[in-house]
């Protein structure tokens, strides 16, 4: 493998590994930690479940700023062992997972595959580092199931997954409390609530009826019984960076004698629940292109009809305040859209061109 780390960089700063960094979440997370002056390292294995276009233009911003994202797969042992003894990582945030909950009832080994055993090689790697460094990870708002208590609290039942999707994350969080309770490492999960902004997820729903709104095809708005709308905690991605953010800088060192190690979980949302069809109003009115709606039962896709966030637990222990509106959140996401995608917003990469998303 090529050196990523280099000796006096290792010395003096907090040195950050980001899985997933080609993806969404983990890119935006690493520029925000590279722009504070820490060493940042991020990991993909930039697989094509979306077009691989978009996460080499992320890896290659990344790039410009000194953060390498090294190719390789969380399953890949060597490839960890390799890179934690050249950059002795001091905090681990694992982002890299298979998302999507669609995709989950087509695709269950690659679920497995990378949020259940990938992230067990991951943390079988870090609890032999010394000092063992701390871990973040991505946890989700499916965990909380078919629950009908609103807003979902951390402490509510997450026994009931809809989805093999959130069973894996559910999986990831029993897991990381294991290794918790055995090694001491300090481990804090991070319940995100459907997350939307610039750079977004080509498949999920803001960015792909974006794509069918300039394109003139119809968008599918699905809905539960009783044509029960659903609706979602729309969270904006520099909410969720800056929740990342609070939770690394208050988390405990792992296996340290004086301070006790986290073992967390916290929700990560806005608050503010939209309809989806509130929130296609707002983007064809961004847009200025007129969407082509059509309503469909949800069937059986492992989707929750609402999601909502309690977020008292994360504005206690770092202050956690989400700023932005859906409206808001929106406007920037447009403002890159045809940024990146050109003024008419069909300029798209090869991979991107005929992509369907779930
Ligand atoms: P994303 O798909 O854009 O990013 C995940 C990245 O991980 C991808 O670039 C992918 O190539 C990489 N990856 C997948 N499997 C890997 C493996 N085995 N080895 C190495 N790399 C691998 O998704 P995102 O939206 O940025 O999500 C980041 C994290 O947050 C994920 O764990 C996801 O489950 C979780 N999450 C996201 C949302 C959301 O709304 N975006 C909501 C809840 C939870």
């Amino acid at each position: 493998m090529v050196k990523v780390c280099s000796p006096p960089e290792v010395e003096t700063k907090r040195r950050y590994l980001v899985t997933g960094a080609a993806g969404f979440i983990g890119f935006h997370a690493a520029h925000e930690l590279k722009k504070r002056g820490d060493l940042v390292v991020g990991l993909d294995n930039f697989n094509n479940y979306y077009p691989v276009s978009l996460k080499r233009a992320r890896a290659a911003v990344l790039a410009e700023m000194d953060v390498p994202v090294v190719e390789a797969d969380l399953n890949d042992l060597e490839a960890l062992q390799e890179l934690f003894s050249e950059c002795a990582f001091t905090h681990v945030l694992h982002l890299a997972a298979q998302a999507g909950v669609r995709y989950a009832a087509r695709n269950p080994g690659a679920y497995i595959q990378s949020n259940v055993a990938g992230s067990v090689t991951l943390m079988e790697v870090m609890r032999v580092q010394k000092p063992m460094p701390i871990l973040v990870y991505a946890s989700s708002s499916s965990v909380y199931g078919l629950s009908k208590r609103f807003p979902f609290s951390e402490d509510d039942r997450a026994d009931l997954p809809a989805s093999l999707y959130a069973a894996t994350k559910r999986s990831l969080e029993l897991l990381a409390h294991s290794y918790y309770n055995i090694y001491k490492m300090s481990v804090t999960g991070l319940r995100f609530f459907t997350v939307y902004g610039p750079w977004g997820r080509p498949d999920m729903s803001v960015m792909s009826f974006s794509r069918n709104i300039v394109d003139g095809k119809p968008i599918r708005v699905f809905q539960g019984p009783n044509s029960t709308e659903l609706a979602r905690d729309f969270t904006f991605i520099g909410d969720i960076v800056a929740g990342i953010l609070g939770s690394l800088d208050s988390a405990s060192p792992s296996a340290d004698s004086t301070t006790p190690p986290n073992n967390r979980v916290f929700n990560l949302g806005n608050t503010q629940v939209h309809t989806v069809t509130e929130m296609v109003n707002a983007l064809q009115e961004m847009l200025g292109i007129k969407a082509n709606v059509r309503y469909q039962p949800l069937g059986a896709t492992g989707d929750v009809l609402r999601t909502n966030a309690n977020i008292t637990a994360a504005h206690e222990a770092f202050g956690y305040t989400p700023k932005t509106n859906l409206h808001e959140g929106l406007k920037q996401f447009v403002d890159w859209y045809f940024k990146y995608y050109g003024p008419d917003g069909k300029k798209r990469a090869a991979d991107e061109n005929g992509y369907i998303p779930d």
